[in-house]
């Protein structure tokens, strides 16, 4: 056990005021119905954050996703940045949030953009996924810049679009321009919801790729007068139930990843395809021998193994096929990938974080690893800052469902924790 930390009341006090800000802050955001797809009122919701961190000093720039997927001047992806330079120079802490939130979907028993406030909660769509993350950021920084006036460093805030559909026009957009990259920025928090007593080190890789089987059509009454491209794949599918997933299964990581499931290489199979359309109705479908099967996988991979080797797997199998089976043939294609990131547990961030949450909760903080990936990914690979965490408020199983709430009590609790960790990062090193 480390000592006790002891704690900075005024700090704290500076937070525990802002309590109703949190909460009317978290309201107003979850009113911008920032659907993503197809990445609807970015603009005004990115316009409310620069306008409110004006209002306390801050320099505010819009930086558009210019030319990324989704972009039109219908659906711009506007992202905000806020900077706010101390007295004198020193490091800069960033708190990047996304401000896109997925579809609100069925099951809502309240309105999922109204901002509902119920037993000490807010509910709405991003209220934990995560514009509450975003409003623990903001007041938090807002009591460390009201209780230290005289801080050395920057703080940034910001606000970035289409984090739920990869970042490109977010997050990596920005970070390709310098503004994830030192000496801009020397520390990255990003306020998802992992739960305020655990640090979030980074997550596994990703690897998308598209497996498409070939065939010959024919008259379906004489199929052996064609090539089925359909069974081609089952025998792909039966080839990974055989010897691919065993082998994923059994391959274990350091990575504290969390759910303890997710502690292994995995593979989703998301979609299959071969013949014709499956939507015949009204009528019957029409007898042919489907001449292509395609089938996309969702390979997430450990920090143990190179992305090379997770392709090599795949396509020794294939390969194998297309020697042993007649007529076998297949292409494969690239949909997506992404590199394991997983931040060192000695990295100035993750100290700074974990002796807020020792301070606040007198025990040692969770540290985990995502299983799927977020915006830390850009800012590892293209702005390549290392010291970089995922640590906010709110439980990750709420999110993207229906009735999604944050604790009031959490976001105070989260910011509080921030607030430590700026002192920590901005401070404490100036002695
Ligand atoms: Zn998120």
């Amino acid at each position: 056990m480390q000592d006790r930390v002891p704690l900075p009341e005024k700090l704290l006090d500076a937070v525990e005021a802002r309590r109703e800000e949190v909460t009317a802050l978290t309201r107003e955001l979850i009113r911008f119905p920032t659907v993503n797809p197809p990445g609807e009122a970015y603009t005004p919701c990115a316009e409310f954050i620069g306008d409110y961190l004006k209002r306390h000093g801050f320099g505010v720039e819009y930086i558009r996703g210019e030319g990324a997927p989704g972009d039109t001047d219908r659906y711009p992806r506007t992202n905000v940045i806020a900077r706010f330079d101390g007295r004198v120079p020193g490091p800069t802490v960033h708190f990047n949030s996304h401000i896109d939130v997925v579809e609100a979907g069925d099951g809502w028993t309240v309105d999922p953009f109204d901002g509902v406030v119920k037993d000490g909660r807010v509910y709405g769509r991003g209220a934990c996924d995560m514009k509450g993350g975003l409003a623990s950021s903001i007041i938090a920084a807002l009591a460390f810049m009201q209780v230290y006036p005289d801080f050395p460093g920057a703080i940034e805030i910001s606000g970035t679009v289409d984090e739920e559909s990869g970042g490109f026009g977010g997050v990596a957009h920005l970070a390709r321009l310098g503004y994830f990259s030192p000496p801009k920025v020397d520390h990255v928090i990003i306020p998802e919801p992992l739960n305020k007593e655990r640090i979030c080190l980074g997550h596994r890789g990703v690897w998308w790729a598209e497996i498409e089987t070939k065939g010959e059509i024919a008259h379906g009454s004489m199929p052996f007068l064609g090539d089925c491209a359909v069974r081609h794949m089952g025998a792909v599918l039966q080839a990974f139930e055989d010897e691919l997933f065993p082998a994923l299964d059994a391959k274990r990581t350091v990575m504290p990843v969390v759910p303890e499931g997710a502690r292994r290489s995995t593979m989703n199979i998301n979609s299959i395809h071969g013949g014709q359309t499956d939507d015949f109705r009204p009528g019957l479908p029409s007898p042919n021998v489907p001449d292509r099967c395609r089938l996309t996988i969702d390979r997430r991979f450990l920090l143990e193994e190179k992305i090379g080797d997770v392709k090599r797997e795949v396509v020794s199998i294939l390969d194998r096929l297309k020697r042993d089976r007649p007529k076998f043939d297949y292409e494969i294609r690239d949909l997506m990938e992404v590199q394991p990131t997983m931040t060192e547990r000695d990295a100035p961030v993750v100290r700074a974080v974990a002796k807020g949450i020792m301070a606040l909760f007198e025990r040692e903080p969770d540290y985990v690893i995502s299983p799927g990936t977020y915006d830390q990914k850009h800012v590892a690979r293209l702005g390549h800052l290392y010291d970089c965490i995922a640590y906010g408020p709110g439980i990750l199983d709420l999110a993207h469902r229906p009735d999604e709430w944050v604790g009031i009590d959490d976001m105070v609790d989260a910011a509080k924790v921030m607030a430590i960790g700026l002192n920590v990062l901005l401070r404490d090193g100036a002695h």
